[in-house]
């Protein structure tokens, strides 16, 4: 307030200095034009003029003279502006300094040049108003750090708060980890629904990760549909155990997008600092190897990165580490089997064909599920190496089905996405034919939509060498994915196989009804036919024969069964159902 007096009486001083006054007001007048705001001041940095849009953005129309200039500032740029003052004081040279100056409320960058004048006795700063530029230096540099659309952390902004961390850690001796997040099933929506669906289901996920996490932690996107989470002091087994468990159960409910109600689950994987690692690239890098590892083992779980004791993981991750060294081995000691399981006519219930499933006899885990070991031998590539033993080996056997069963059957043999997209694949399938000496046309082989649409063109090119060979396309899970039926028309499709989740239900769930009626309707259009999976009760099959579904596959007439099993069943002319308690015996 002391120098609010004194600037009052500097003020006063300053009107009565006569021609000198004259001079300088003819000057300022000059000056009002020469920038956002323009000062004329003593040495000191005393305010003796101040332009009209000075006086209305700072003072808030008062006269700003006798104020000191510094004083305009907030405190932290205060320092700056006087050591300009008197830089350019003593250098008699124009000095450049940026500085908030305060405007009523907010604070706005200026840019002031601060240059001698009348021979050092006044000092002339001149300032233009950098608000707009720091406004989209301000965007530029969010932009270049963050995602356009979640508005979280990108890659880069995500190695700085990591460094950041890692250099916390260092010194405080705590440590943290890294959650790699990937949403499970994120494909069929971008190739259903579609991209705009897509975006908003990643922004929604976006909110509720960021929403269970701690200020602390900070979270960014990193690619398509995956997260990074830095948790700085969630470390222990335990730690981790409840920040992922929440991860996951946030992304566990439905997302609702416009008339859409879609299902996704995530899959997370884990490394911690130091213990697994001591530098970002390796920390990211390992989290996202055990990211990898928890989807191909089914995802909707965590894997907690281990190098060092691989058998000590805890929890069902562990098992899969070794299942899949076990898998090699397998290979090699023929632990894996293939079991049939019936499809039959509805309204006959005779046995029509069969499917060929993988089984795998593990000596000490016992009975090993495909959706154990299916998606790990796809991500190895050892499906190729399975997939062609089973199609040889169905080739083979449907031979011996129809030679004891003395009429036409088929076979139904599962192609993964992998064994399509290999090269080898239609050499392999000739090799089956040529071996076995099975005819094409009692082959069927599944795909499912997921693989047709990877790649369609590719697609088209395979199914047509494949229905040269007179093989029939059926299409597994028909109704899980998320295609456009478009691809009906367009790949030489012959089966569809509606999913047990439709069947289920039936025939009291009228939506599961509903779906089954129009896909049986197209089908009739298309003239494809069409197998319900997973039939289970009389009242399915019942239901489902009702409605002109040709044939059923399910527990009620037959569950997967040995070879020999099935062989038996043929030769008896039973349906599977009613086999004899000793052949059933061997029925998984
Ligand atoms: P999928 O091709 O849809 O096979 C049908 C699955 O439903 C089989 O499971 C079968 O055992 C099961 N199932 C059949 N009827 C019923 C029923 O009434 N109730 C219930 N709850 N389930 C029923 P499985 O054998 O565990 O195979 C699972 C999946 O693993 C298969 O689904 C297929 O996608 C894959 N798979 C199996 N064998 C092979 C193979 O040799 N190669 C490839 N690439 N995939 C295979
Ligand atoms: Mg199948
Ligand atoms: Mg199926």
């Amino acid at each position: 307030m002391g120098s609010s007096s004194s600037a009052a009486a500097t003020a006063k001083q300053d009107q009565t200095h006569g021609s000198q006054a004259a001079h300088a007001s003819s000057l300022d007048h000059l000056l009002e034009a020469a920038g956002d705001v323009v000062f004329r001041l003593d040495p000191s940095g005393l305010i003796r003029f101040a332009s009209e849009r000075a006086r209305q953005r700072l003072g808030a129309g008062a006269p700003l003279a006798g104020s000191a200039l510094p004083l305009l500032a907030p405190e932290a740029d205060q320092a700056a502006l006087r050591n300009a003052l008197v830089d350019a004081t003593a250098r008699g040279d124009a000095i450049l300094v940026e500085a908030r100056l305060r405007c009523g409320e907010r604070d706005t960058w200026f840019e002031l040049r601060i240059s001698p004048l009348a021979g050092g006795h006044e000092l002339l700063a001149v300032g233009r108003d950098m608000s707009a530029q720091r406004a989209t230096e301000q965007q530029l540099r969010h932009m270049a750090t963050h995602d356009a659309l979640t508005e979280l952390p990108n890659r880069l902004l995500l190695s700085d708060r990591i460094r950041m961390v890692i250099a916390n850690a260092r010194r405080s001796g705590q440590g943290f980890s890294i959650a790699n997040i990937g949403l499970d099933g994120f494909k069929k929506v971008n190739d259903g629904p579609g991209h705009p669906v897509g975006d908003d289901i990643l922004r929604q996920a976006a909110a509720r990760l960021r929403k269970t996490l701690r200020d602390s932690d900070t979270l960014a996107r990193v690619g398509g549909d995956e997260f990074v989470a830095v948790l700085p002091g969630t470390l222990s087994p335990s730690q981790i155990k409840l920040v992922t468990g929440r991860l996951l159960a946030a992304l566990q409910s439905p997302f609702e997008v416009g008339s859409h109600t879609i299902y996704l689950g995530a899959s997370i994987g884990v490394s911690v600092y130091p213990e697994h690692a001591e530098d970002e690239v390796r920390l990211l890098a390992l989290a996202d190897a055990a990211m990898g590892r928890a989807k191909e083992t089914g995802g909707a779980r965590t894997v907690v990165y281990s190098a060092r004791m691989p058998g000590e993981l805890r929890g069902p991750p562990q098992h899969d580490i070794s299942l899949e060294a076990a898998m090699f081995q397998a290979v090699r000691e023929g632990e894996f089997q293939l079991y049939y399981q019936p499809i039959v006519c509805s309204r006959s219930r005779r046995i029509e064909g069969f499917e060929t499933l993988m089984r795998w006899k593990h000596p000490t885990l016992g009975m090993v599920p495909p959706v154990r070991f299916i998606p790990i031998a796809e991500t190895n590539g050892l499906i190729n190496l399975l997939g062609a033993w089973a199609l040889k080996a169905a080739c083979v056997q449907i031979r011996q089905f129809e030679e004891v069963a003395k009429r036409d059957l088929y076979i139904s043999v599962n192609i993964s996405p992998r064994q399509f997209r290999n090269d080898r694949f239609l050499a392999v399938l000739d090799d089956a034919l040529a071996f076995s000496g099975t005819s094409g046309d009692k082959l069927v082989l599944e795909i499912t939509e997921g693989t047709l649409m990877i790649d369609p063109v590719h697609a088209e090119a395979i199914l047509q060498k494949m229905a040269e060979r007179r093989a029939r396309i059926a299409i597994d899970d028909f109704g899980t994915g998320y295609s456009s039926l478009a691809y009906l028309k367009r790949f030489p499709i012959s089966v569809l196989k509606i999913d047990r989740a439709f069947i289920k239900d039936l025939p009291a769930s009228a939506k599961d009804a509903a779906i089954c009626n129009t896909v049986l309707d197209l089908a009739k259009h298309l003239d494809l036919s069409v197998v319900a999976e997973g039939v289970e009760t009389e009242e399915q099959l019942g239901y489902m024969a009702s409605r002109g579904c040709d044939y059923v596959q399910g527990y009620l007439t037959g569950k997967p069964m040995p070879a020999h099993v099935a062989m038996a069943a043929l030769k008896e002319n039973l349906y599977a159902a009613l086999l004899p308690d000793e052949l059933r015996a061997g029925i998984l």
